[in-house]
């Protein structure tokens, strides 16, 4: 009997959950701290109405949607909850209103206590700090129930059965977790909600941006072209003006460039090539880049003829920007290294420098559009080297720490023509992996 009003009791505990789950698609308003509080309220009431009395007590669940109100839906909620149990309290009346009432009140001072670090936590911490309020109302519960035998003149001594005491914790500790449960459930669907709207709402405007680009482009390269021709014929003190527009312009021009390849990279010409012909190319484009830093830019390349089949520019452009990276970050005398490792399915090319390093908080930072901490930086290099190397199903890893150096895993998978192809005309994204 106890089990089975203790079970329905659980059913109405979880009542308000899986409502506001279900109300929150249609409406907003119907996860308000006074929704909930009154959902709550309601299921305290009926908790009370649907109790079980045995041993001259009443059974009841009334305490979980007290707590569960007070931490999910606000001290508004759980105001809201704690009149109710009095008021409905006082109504049914008896001999040890005074003590419900107490009760009442301490249960609810946990939660309360919890609550701004409630929510600063992760997911699992919030259902156990819900657990924790309920053992806080158990031990509670079980003080007060031998202190008013006690003060009616028994001894302190266990006058319940031990099973249907466990029984009751069981059933009330079940109704915890599971109402805690449903609740996360609901925070991270709306998490999951906001966030696709948020990547909808990025889309459009990096859409958008991407437009603007390709138009402001055109414009500026016939602005470049006369410039170059004007300078030609100027002779006086605006000649050195003139340079300086140029590079300007050029600066401009390289931004928008770098933005479009983000934004959509293009892959005109694919062919076949092997990965150490392309590494040769970027230490050879690269050599005077890095002596001009003072670096000393080596390489130790594996001799196996590991193929790609790819866009060669785009890859390159992704492997340059990677190693111009490491370049800046490099101070002079420093040492930057470019190596391979090759299996028949993956080659691995690590750009490793001994260079200045980067934060846990930089690394977490890294490939986000536009993040740089140079004066002169763009924050495009990285993300547009990721996003290349994503489409060829590719994967970057990053290992750095402050002081000591940064060293940069490009994962490549073999190139075999079909494959390749289906995957850069259906551009499927494959996540990159940042360590
Ligand atoms: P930019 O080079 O224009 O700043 P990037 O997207 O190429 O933009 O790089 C973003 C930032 O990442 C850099 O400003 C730098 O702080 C950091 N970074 C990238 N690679 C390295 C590296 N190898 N070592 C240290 N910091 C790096
Ligand atoms: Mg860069």
């Amino acid at each position: 009997m106890l089990a089975e009003k203790l079970l329905l009791q659980l059913l109405i505990v979880l009542a308000p959950v899986l409502l506001c789950n279900a109300l929150t698609d249609y409406k907003k308003k119907w996860n308000s701290p006074i929704i909930c509080g009154s959902m709550h309220s309601q299921a305290a009431i009926a908790c009370m109405i649907f109790s079980y009395s045995n041993y001259g007590l009443i059974w009841d669940l009334r305490y979980a949607p007290l707590i569960l109100a007070v931490l999910y839906a606000g001290p508004a909620g759980g105001g809201m909850v704690i009149a109710s149990i009095i008021g409905a309290r006082i109504m049914m009346g008896g001999g040890s209103v005074h003590y419900a009432i107490l009760g009442c009140l301490l249960t609810s001072i946990v939660p309360y206590l919890l609550r701004t670090r409630f929510w600063n936590a992760s997911s699992n911490r919030r259902v156990q700090f819900t657990l924790l309020s309920g053992v806080w109302s158990l031990i509670l519960c079980y003080l007060t129930l031998l202190t008013y035998h006690y003060l009616n003149g028994n001894t302190f001594k266990l006058f319940i059965n031990i099973p249907d005491l466990l029984l009751f914790a069981l059933i009330y500790t079940a109704s915890l977790m599971l109402a805690a449960k449903l609740y996360e459930g609901l925070i991270e669907k709306n998490r999951m909600k906001e966030e696709i709207l948020k990547a909808e709402k990025l889309n459009t405007l990096s859409e958008l941006a991407a437009s603007i680009a390709h138009e402001v482009r055109n414009p500026l390269t016939v602005v470049k072209g006369f410039l170059q021709l004007m300078q030609q014929d100027e002779k006086g003190k605006n000649y050195e003006y003139f340079g300086l527009v140029l590079s300007e312009l050029g600066r401009a021009e390289a931004i928008i460039s770098d933005y479009l390849n983000f934004a959509k990279p293009k892959f005109e010409k694919l062919e076949e090539f092997a990965l150490k012909d392309i590494l040769k190319e970027i230490v050879t484009l690269l050599e005077p880049y890095a002596v001009k830093q003072g670096v000393q830019l080596e390489s130790e390349l594996d001799t196996s003829d590991f193929c790609l089949y790819t866009d060669r520019n785009q890859l390159k452009q992704a492997l340059v920007n990677l190693v111009k990276n490491a370049i800046e970050a490099t101070s002079e005398e420093g040492v930057v290294t470019i190596h391979t490792r090759s299996d028949q399915t993956h080659a691995s090319v690590l750009i490793t420098d001994n260079g200045k390093g980067m934060t846990p908080e930089q690394l977490s930072r890294i490939g986000t559009l536009f993040y740089t901490t140079k004066d002169k930086g763009t924050g495009l290099g990285t993300s547009v080297s990721l996003r290349i190397i994503e489409t060829i199903k590719g994967k970057v890893f990053y290992q750095s720490e402050t002081g000591l150096g940064t060293t940069v895993t490009i994962v490549l998978p073999a190139g075999k023509k079909e494959e390749l192809v289906s995957s850069i005309i259906n551009e499927e994204p494959t996540v990159v992996k940042i360590m």
